[in-house]
């Protein structure tokens, strides 16, 4: 039986041994040192940030030993920008967030602010306990108030990924029909007379003339910045439009809190989906990218690790620790605990990735596309071990495509597909979309493989090692590139040749890659650079 005395011993052992191996100082101050240096110098690569919220600007922020405490663990955790909110339901006091403010720039951070639009004003019919109807006038006002004292305190504001709305009232319901947004004096015309219709027209031009405008009035130098969840496939149900947002916007985040598969509350999504988002936004924003975000809930340090890697292979150039507060408590110590060991592997790929251009099979996904019955199916075919390129556009000069019904929002779609598999690339496309294409495209071709989703897109990851091998083989042949391997495997693929595998399965897996055989530990990853 082991006694307290020998775990302590046992535990001394194995961390010296830790810091041994790792070239570090044994003390604890030295190493937070170290990580905080590192974390300096890398910034331009990658930057690590947290938030605090406007209640724990409140709560843990208001006295010298909290804003000592907070910045000791942003030293020691690589943390070198913070996102002070100035709102969340309620309104942090001007003078804290200005003393937080000052605190965490005289100790060399970088500090924006934050504004969280939850309870806002007349609750939602949806999520009342949140959501605001933004139909209503009063509601737009006091909206616009929250961001002039915003832009007024920093120059750089996140909105966290509340910025929708789901309410269906008799005031929501007759606009819709009318088709016509009302903002402050003015109207818009929606296109047609569905509720994505109707949401996204409010929220699109709420944003320009309750936010964007007002803010930038007071502050000509504030920069706004759109967060988009990580539900993609609904952005447009509840109003956000990724396309004329993002060109509104000074720069957009991306949701990247994929949490534990198996988690009761938060599971259901699959790891790959971090870098599935996080591309195909990289795609439409491009410069105006500026990181992903992540947090503790419903994570294990694995699954918190994974959440951390996928957001950096996906070309992140910020990982932002969402948030101060939780992961102070519940999962979050032992989250930080894993993710600081990993910090310095993390910075370097980073370095790697950003370096280098994905190569792989396309993925298509056009703007405002609906599921139907395959919801986010490209997290699934990703954990099947294909390098995909998360795309909005017709991937038309791509070596190799997936097409899921999503595609079916495209006009020309019958055309550009029928090219697609003309030109001979491998063409892997869903029983659901063949279902809606057959008749006006060509699918008996060789090149064409039809892929049984049967409507329910986590079947997929049962598929058993011999499928998802042939699945491989066909569409990386133009890539000249061969994976062997289990199902749930990530596989990122580069110009140059490099690439990553990343191994979500609880066992070690047997991966051979160009014919090479390797181990890739539980729950791990290996990186090939050129
Ligand atoms: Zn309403």
């Amino acid at each position: 039986m082991r006694t307290p005395e020998t775990v302590i011993v046992v535990l001394g052992a194995i961390l010296l041994l830790q810091c041994v191996a790792r070239g570090q100082s044994q003390t604890r101050t030295s190493n937070a040192g170290s990580l905080w240096d590192l974390a300096r110098s890398s910034q331009k690569v990658h930057r690590f940030s947290t938030l605090l919220t406007a209640q724990q600007v409140r709560d843990l922020l208001s006295s010298e030993e909290g804003i000592r405490s907070a910045i000791d663990w942003c030293k020691k955790t690589a943390v070198t920008k913070v996102y002070i909110e100035t709102f969340r339901g309620y309104q942090a006091d001007r003078a804290a967030l200005q003393k937080a403010k000052g605190a965490f720039l005289a100790e060399g951070f970088e500090v924006s602010g934050c504004v969280t639009t939850v309870n806002v004003g007349k609750p939602s019919t949806g999520w009342k306990a949140l959501i605001s109807c933004y139909t209503d006038l009063p509601t737009q006002d006091k909206l616009q108030a929250v961001f002039e004292y915003a832009a007024g305190l920093f120059d750089e504001i996140m909105i966290d990924d509340f910025w929708f709305t789901d309410c269906a009232c008799p005031q929501c319901d007759a606009a819709r029909k009318a088709k016509t947004a009302t903002v402050g004096q003015k109207t818009y015309p929606a296109p047609g007379d569905t509720w994505e219709d109707y949401r996204c027209e409010l929220m699109v031009n709420v944003s320009r003339d309750r936010v964007l405008a007002p803010a930038r009035k007071v502050n000509p130098k504030v920069r706004l910045i759109i967060k988009y969840p990580q539900w993609y496939d609904q952005f447009h149900e509840r109003g956000y439009e990724v396309i004329r947002e993002t060109a509104d916007f000074d720069r957009i985040w991306v949701g990247t809190e994929t949490r534990d598969y198996a988690d009761k509350r938060w599971g259901g999504t699959p790891q790959y989906e971090a870098y599935f988002i996080m591309r195909w936004l990289g795609g439409i924003g491009g410069d105006k990218c500026g990181g992903g975000w992540y947090d503790p809930y419903g994570t294990t340090e694995r699954t918190y690790v994974e959440q951390a890697r996928q957001t950096v292979l996906a070309g992140a150039r910020e990982s932002t620790l969402f948030c101060y507060g939780s992961l102070l408590k519940d999962t979050g110590p032992k989250n930080v605990e894993a993710l600081r060991a990993e910090i310095p592997e993390l910075l370097s790929v980073a370095g790697e990735v950003g370096k280098r251009q994905i190569v792989g099979v396309a993925a298509y996904k056009p703007a405002n596309s609906h599921p139907e019955k395959e919801r986010r199916v490209f997290d699934f075919v990703g954990m099947m071990g294909l390098p995909l390129v998360p795309c909005h556009q017709f991937p038309t000069d791509a070596p190799a495509g997936f097409f899921s019904v999503h595609a079916l929002k495209d006009a020309n779609l019958a055309a550009n597909l029928s090219a697609f598999i003309a030109a001979g690339k491998p063409t892997l496309i869903t029983d659901g979309l063949a279902e809606q294409v057959k008749g006006k495209v060509k699918l008996d071709a060789a090149n064409v493989r039809v892929l049984n989703v049967k409507g329910d897109p986590k079947s997929l990851l049962a598929l058993p090692q011999a499928d998802v091998d042939a699945i491989r083989a066909m569409m990386l042949q133009p890539l000249k590139v061969s994976l062997k391997a289990p199902n749930k495997m990530g596989f990122y693929l580069f110009r140059d040749g490099s690439y990553v595998v990343e191994n979500f399965n609880d066992e070690a897996a047997k991966v051979e890659i160009n014919g090479a055989t390797q181990t890739v530990p539980a729950r791990g990853w290996t990186h090939q650079w050129k």
